[in-house]
C-alpha cells in the first residue's frame, strides 16, 4: 500500500484526467503552500499540485533566462509540452518573484483557461490576515462562477475537516519516521500523492499505510537527520541520502512538513480561520524572519535526536538563499554541522551531490 503511493505520484495526470472523466467536474492546478485548497474541494472541484520533472525544460527555456529558479520554469516547460491540458483553471499565489512571473505566462503561452492570481501578503500581521481574507473571499466567487456550484458555509467547514484529518494523519507518519516506521522517501511520497488526489480517497489509504507502517519492525541504524529545502517536488534527493546511509528524521519543506502542520480552526469563520492558517502559520522564509524560522525548525528537532542538518535550496531562491547564512550560523552554533546545496532540478546533479551527502554522513559517523 505504501509503494503504491509512488505510482499515483508517476501517474498523477492519468489520475487526475480519469478522476474528471468519471465525475464530470473540473480540475485545478495550485502552485505552493499558500492556496486554501479547502476552497476548491468545497466547490466539488479537485485540487492538484503543480509539479515539475527532472528533464530538459526545453519548452520552459525558451520563456525564462537559465538563471532563475528551475521550479517554476520546469513547470511551465510541462504545461507548454502539453502535460496540464486536462486543468480547468490554474490558482497563482503571490510567493516570489518567480512564482508571480507564472501567472503572466501561463496566461499568455498555455490554452489553460481561468488562470487566477491570488494576492497573498507578504508580513504576517493582523492587517495582512484581514486583507488575505478579503481575497480568498475574491478566489471563493472566482471558484464558485468555475464550478457552477455555491460554496455554503456548511460546505467549507466539512472541506475544512475532511483535510484537517488529513493533517491529522500525514502528521502520526510523521510521527511515526522518528520512530523507525516510515523511511524518509515513504513520507514523503504520502505527502506528494495527498496534493494530487481527492482527500478523502488520501485518508481511506493513509489509514491503511499507517496500519501497515506501525506492524513493521522499526529502522534503527542510519545517521539521524534534518532536511530543510525551498521545493523537492520528487523523491529522488531523499533516496539518495538513504542510499548514502542517512535517515531523514525531520524536515522543514513545502513537500513535507509545511504541508500539513498546523490544522484550520474549524470552531471559527472559516474564511478567516483559513487566512489565518495559511498566512500566519506555514513557516515559509517568504514571510518569516530567520529568527522565527530557526525557533520553528529548533521546536520541529527537539527530541529527534539529529546529528545534521542538509539544507537544499533551488538556484536563485532568493527568500531561501538569503536567510541561509543565518540559518547556518544559528545550527552550526547549536553544534550541528551543515551540508547545503544549491539545486537545479537536473538529473546529472545527483551524481556529484551524492559524493558530499556520502562524506557527510562519513564524517558524521566519525
Ligand atoms: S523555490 Fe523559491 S524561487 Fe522557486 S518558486 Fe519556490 S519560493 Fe519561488
Amino acid at each position: 500500500m505504501i509503494e503504491s503511493l509512488g505510482r499515483l505520484r508517476k501517474d498523477r495526470h492519468d489520475e487526475a484526467k480519469a478522476w474528471k472523466e468519471r465525475m464530470g467536474k473540473k480540475v485545478i492546478g495550485v502552485f505552493c503552500c499558500d492556496v486554501p485548497e479547502e476552497l476548491i474541494y468545497a466547490a466539488e472541484m479537485l485540487p492538484v499540485r503543480i509539479l515539475g520533472e527532472h528533464e530538459e525544460a526545453s519548452e520552459g527555456n525558451l520563456h525564462f533566462p537559465t538563471n532563475v529558479c528551475p521550479y517554476p520554469t520546469s513547470c511551465l516547460d510541462q504545461a507548454l509540452k502539453g502535460r496540464y491540458d486536462y486543468l480547468d483553471g490554474v490558482i497563482v499565489p503571490n510567493v516570489c518573484d518567480m512564482v508571480r512571473a507564472m501567472h503572466g505566462a501561463w496566461k499568455l503561452n498555455t490554452d489553460i483557461p481561468n488562470v487566477h492570481f491570488l494576492e497573498v501578503p507578504q508580513r504576517i500581521s493582523p492587517h495582512g490576515v484581514e486583507f488575505f481574507r478579503e481575497n480568498l473571499a475574491k478566489l471563493q466567487r472566482s471558484l464558485e462562477e468555475l464550478s457552477g456550484n455555491s460554496i455554503s458555509s456548511e460546505s467549507l467547514k466539512q472541506a475544512i475537516d475532511v483535510y484537517n484529518r488529513n493533517r491529522d494523519l500525514l502528521h502520526r507518519a510523521y510521527e511515526m519516521r522518528r520512530k523507525g516506521h516510515v523511511s524518509g522517501v515513504e513520507l514523503q511520497e504520502m505527502v506528494l500523492s495527498s496534493m494530487l488526489m481527492p482527500k478523502e480517497e488520501h485518508n481511506q489509504l493513509m489509514d491503511q499505510c499507517l496500519e501497515e507502517a506501525g506492524q513493521r519492525h522499526p529502522a534503527d541504524d542510519g545517521v539521524r537527520l534534518f532536511v530543510s529545502a525551498s521545493m523537492l517536488d520528487d523523491t529522488d534527493f531523499f533516496q539518495l541520502i538513504e542510499d548514502c546511509g542517512g535517515r531523514v528524521i525531520a524536515d522543514d519543506m513545502p513537500t513535507g512538513s509545511r504541508y500539513f502542520f498546523y490544522s484550520v480552526d474549524n470552531e471559527a469563520e472559516p474564511l478567516e480561520a483559513l487566512a489565518e492558517r495559511y498566512l500566519a502559520r506555514i513557516p515559509c522564509p517568504r514571510k518569516m524572519l530567520p529568527q522565527a524560522r530557526y525557533q520553528y525548525i529548533t521546536e520541529t528537532m527537539a527530541g529527534a535526536e539529529i546529528q545534521g542538518v542538509i539544507i537544499h535550496n533551488l538556484k536563485a531562491c532568493d527568500c531561501h538563499l538569503y536567510e541561509y547564512p543565518y540559518l547556518k550560523e544559528m545550527l552550526e552554533a547549536k553544534g550541528l554541522p551543515v551540508l547545503f546545496f544549491r539545486g537545479e532540478e537536473t538529473e546529472a546533479e545527483l551524481e556529484t551531490q551524492r559524493d558530499d551527502i556520502e562524506a557527510f554522513i562519513e564524517v558524521l559517523r566519525g
